[in-house]
């Protein structure tokens, strides 16, 4: 693990240095608190001792300019002094130092204070990665890896609220593949999986990077289209559309033959709903099921009027 040691005085950088030496870390040393900003950045060390009395910029000041920079600010400190104040010690600490070592150095407290908050450091990035992993499970369809329900709503919602600020339309595109249940009779649920899949896929490799696809139910998939009009969705769904007919389905040596339905819904009003949301889904569907009843295979589209 890399650790970054500041300190204006070249005597006590080199009695860290030795300290330290045999717990094969990586240490790297600078004396002023201009350069302990600019090397922390280069570095992201996973620890700094940072002196606090230093010509120019303090340790503290090093500290505040470190906990403002996103991109560092969860790099641990210990601060070093000199002096067992104890308003240095509680301003360090408000500043966002986790722990304090003073002078002159004691070697096992050193290494015991280096240890222990190199240990929380690293459980606590085990843990960040853990819930961020929990997180991506909970937004993801664990068939298809597409968005699941509960993440197209959340970012249905968030869209809804960026509407009512800037006004800008926003599209929704549900699609339905047909005649499923005959696809899941013929070649069994394995070949209805594989379907979905490779139907996810498809659209996901062909869809635009600012727009969601979602398995939004069984063989249903929801597409928020941000920031898009009318003729923009109808494209896009008519895109797609052409492009499932298209594809070459193939499972257990047999090709199927797989469309899909679509209903399209652009929003440019708020009405007064409650639901505006629901409403706004509910639109979309009443397309798609005028899409099935035409005859599948075809894109249906509504645009809200403005009440
Ligand atoms: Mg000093």
């Amino acid at each position: 693990m890399k650790i970054l040691l500041v300190d204006d005085d070249a005597d006590n950088l080199n009695l860290l240095q030795e300290i330290l030496k045999p717990k094969n870390y990586q240490i790297f040393a600078v004396q002023s608190g201009n350069d302990a900003f600019s090397k922390t950045k280069e570095l992201e060390p996973d620890l700094i001792l940072l002196d606090i009395v230093m010509p120019g910029i303090s340790g503290f000041e090093v500290c505040q300019q470190i906990k403002n920079d996103p991109h560092i600010k969860n790099i641990p400190i210990i601060f070093v002094s000199a002096c067992n104040d104890i308003e240095d010690m509680t301003e360090g600490f408000r500043l966002g130092g986790v722990d304090y070592i003073t002078k002159p150095f004691r070697k096992e407290e050193v290494l015991a204070r280096v240890h222990t908050h190199l240990q929380l450091k690293l459980l606590i990035e085990e843990k960040t990665k853990l819930i961020e992993k929990l997180d991506q499970n909970s937004r993801t369809d664990s068939l298809t890896g597409l968005s699941n329900r509960r993440d197209l709503l959340e970012k249905l919602n968030y869209e809804a609220k960026r509407f009512e600020r800037s006004k800008n339309p926003f599209s929704i595109i549900l699609a339905d593949i047909d005649n499923f249940k005959a696809i899941n009779d013929t070649y069994g649920h394995g070949g209805g999986d594989y379907v979905l899949v490779e139907l996810a896929n498809l659209l996901a490799r062909n869809s635009r990077d600012q727009d969601i696809v979602s398995r939004w139910g069984g063989e249903e998939i929801l597409i928020l289209l941000p920031e898009t009009d009318a003729s923009g969705a109808k494209y896009l769904a008519e895109k797609y559309r052409k492009l499932i007919e298209s594809h070459n389905f193939h499972f257990d040596g047999n090709q199927i033959s797989v469309t899909m339905s679509f209903g399209v819904n652009m929003v440019f009003s708020k009405n007064d709903s409650n639901d505006f949301i629901e409403a706004v889904i509910k639109r979309a569907d009443n397309c798609l099921y005028e899409a099935k009843k035409n005859g599948k295979n075809q894109v249906v589209y509504l645009h809200e009027v403005e009440i």
